[in-house]
């Protein structure tokens, strides 16, 4: 079979025997896909730096039956930048492992891998925690998990409402809150931004850290509830926020 070539992040890497590594990739042409790469961790292979998790990295494929083997891989972009902060590191961290789970498998999406890129891009060099919430808004629109207006799920109403923790929303009159936690006008008007301006626009609008917080916690609770089990949660919401569960 003929070796391939694409571009890729690097989403996770497990230890596989003693040299060799086992690694997620979020590749442009073939999907998310696990990569067999043989003697990576030898101190002198030149694959080293082709295969750091949060890198866009360029690879050479061997396409086998049921895998894929890692002939030689260089790195693109390291984004150097999101592994000096502890920040960018928890919310890259987030990203990938969100990225990871939501994406179902080996399937070209070229407008989800540009995002996935962009992401990476906008956490290394702008605004960490904003910036992580935006993305994900983004990824589950355009996954079709989230609609480009938030209403109540009965009657259309965007007033201000209350999310349950499956990330359904209803409106104060079509059903008595289970849950404290509302997304009030303003909120829902920051989400639909975030969804359909671009992250350069976006970097500019100022959102305060209660705001921002339910937004995550609001899209936390669809993401858990489309995995069908809690997301591990690595940068947002700030915990420090007060948020009744
Ligand atoms: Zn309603």
């Amino acid at each position: 079979m003929k070796n391939a070539k694409t571009q890729g992040i690097i989403l996770r890497s497990r230890n596989y025997s003693d040299y060799d590594q086992i690694l997620t990739v979020f590749t442009r042409d073939f999907g998310k896909i696990k990569v067999m790469a043989k003697g990576v961790r030898r101190s002198k292979s030149k694959n080293r730096g082709g295969t750091q998790v949060f890198s866009l990295v360029q690879m050479e494929l061997y396409r086998g039956k049921n895998f894929f083997r890692l002939i030689q891989s260089h790195s693109v972009k390291s984004f150097i930048e999101i592994r000096e902060s502890y920040d960018k590191l928890l919310a890259a961290s987030e990203w990938t492992e969100v990225l990871d789970q939501l994406i179902s498998g080996e399937e070209a999406d070229p407008s989800l891998f540009s995002l996935a890129v962009s992401g990476l891009t906008y956490l290394a060099y702008q605004e960490t925690g904003k910036t992580l919430v935006v993305f994900e808004a983004k990824l589950l629109y355009q996954l079709g998990y989230l609609a480009p207006e938030t209403s109540c799920q009965i009657c259309n109403n965007q007033e201000k409402l209350y999310f349950t923790n499956r990330g359904d929303c209803f409106c104060e009159n079509c059903q008595e809150p289970s849950s404290k936690n509302y997304l009030d006008k303003a909120a829902l008007k920051t989400l639909c931004f975030f969804i359909s301006q671009e992250p350069e626009q976006i970097q500019r609008l100022k959102v305060s850290d209660q705001t921002l917080s339910l937004i995550a916690l609001f899209l936390h609770n669809r993401i858990s509830a489309h995995l069908g089990r809690e997301l591990v949660i690595f940068g947002y919401p700030n915990h420090s926020i007060d948020i009744k569960s």
